[in-house]
């Protein structure tokens, strides 16, 4: 059994991943979050038993004092901002929160003693694909400064591993989607900022129209192909992670995918399918930056740690489907 902080717990994976430390292990769980873009009821749903500190995760001195007073072993970071857009726009907040913050995350956890350390990264971090399918030794050459802040985190903590001994499991995201199951967490960001719940509000009829980036890519049917893998999947693989990690005592890297494309136009079709609602779509310019295909060769992780994705296209959709309708916040 392990102290665990997860910082960034209120928000939108690490709320899963909460909500599945308490239901499957005897972990004792500890939250902190700035609440910037989390909710605090993502994990007072969870569990009203959770401590909660309200923070930020640059802030070097309460998180020390949170380290020692929980006498934390390990530390979740799902803090990050994530738009590769606004990365683009605002690089200097990449850097600031994705890389110096987490610097000063990990000099915390060195004064304290921690030494054990969980990473949220990011398919963004390889680039343009140069294969098929992306595995971990595919070549990290990111293209955008959002990319570039969560690689440089992956190069810190082999550097850190060496000198000073912390361990880390790094997990690098596809696209993540999809809700609980139970629908009480789901995505909340206002606006929303990835496909499928712009999809789903279009469905919902908040929005008018869904608007396809690009219509003659390379692909079976002109749309972009990605790897969705839906947040519980994600959440399961960072308990066998972080649980290999311990009882092994050393680093590892794992790229989390389904290892299936799916493409804009399928789900756009699977929620027409879901919700009965034949919304309008027109396709449009292709956004800057967007590969063709992205897709996640993620056998490392089935073999090593022994995760196999349950929930397909479907299941995304329909536990999106379900959270968009009923959520509350
Ligand atoms: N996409 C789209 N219309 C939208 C939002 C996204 O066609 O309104 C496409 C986008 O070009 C990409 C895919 O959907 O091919 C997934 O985009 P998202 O922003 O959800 O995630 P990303 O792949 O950028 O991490």
């Amino acid at each position: 059994m392990a102290n665990i902080l997860v910082v960034g717990g209120a928000g939108y994976i690490g709320s899963h991943t909460v909500r599945y430390l308490v239901q499957h292990t005897d972990h004792k769980v500890v939250v902190c979050d700035d609440l910037s873009k989390g909710h605090r009821q993502a994990v007072e749903v969870v569990s009203a038993d959770i401590p909660f500190e309200q923070g930020d995760l640059g802030d070097g001195d309460n998180i020390e004092r949170i380290l020692r007073q929980y006498r934390i072993d390990l530390v979740m970071h799902f803090a990050a901002s994530i738009e590769v857009g606004s990365s683009v726009a605002d690089p200097a907040c990449y850097y600031e929160n994705n890389f110096i913050k987490v610097q000063r995350l990990l000099a915390a956890m060195r004064n304290c003693g921690v030494e054990y350390f969980v990473f949220s990264s990011t398919a963004a971090v390889f680039g343009d694909p140069k294969a098929e399918k992306i595995d971990e030794l595919h070549p990290q050459l990111p293209i955008n400064p959002y990319g570039r802040s969560k690689l440089m985190v992956e190069w810190m903590l082999k550097d850190y591993e060496l000198a000073y001994g912390i361990k880390s499991v790094i997990l690098r995201y596809f696209n993540a989607c999809g809700a609980d199951e139970s629908g009480v967490i789901g995505q909340s960001y206002q606006p929303p900022t990835h496909l499928i719940s712009i999809v789903l509000e279009a469905a919902l009829g908040v929005r008018e129209k869904v608007t396809i980036y690009g219509g003659d890519w390379k692909t079976p049917d002109g749309s972009c192909v990605r790897d969705f893998i839906h947040v519980n999947d994600l959440a399961e693989a960072h308990i066998l992670g972080l649980e290999k990690m311990l009882s092994e005592n050393r680093s590892a890297d794992y790229n989390l995918g389904s290892g299936s494309g799916y493409s804009v136009r399928e789900v756009i079709a699977k929620a027409k399918e879901l919700s009965g609602v034949d919304f309008p779509v027109e396709v449009g310019p292709a956004r800057p930056g967007d590969p063709a295909r992205l897709i996640a060769e993620s056998d490392k992780a089935r073999r090593e740690l022994g995760w196999e994705p349950k929930r397909r296209l479907h299941e995304i959709v329909a536990t999106a489907w379900n959270w968009e309708q009923h959520k509350t916040f």
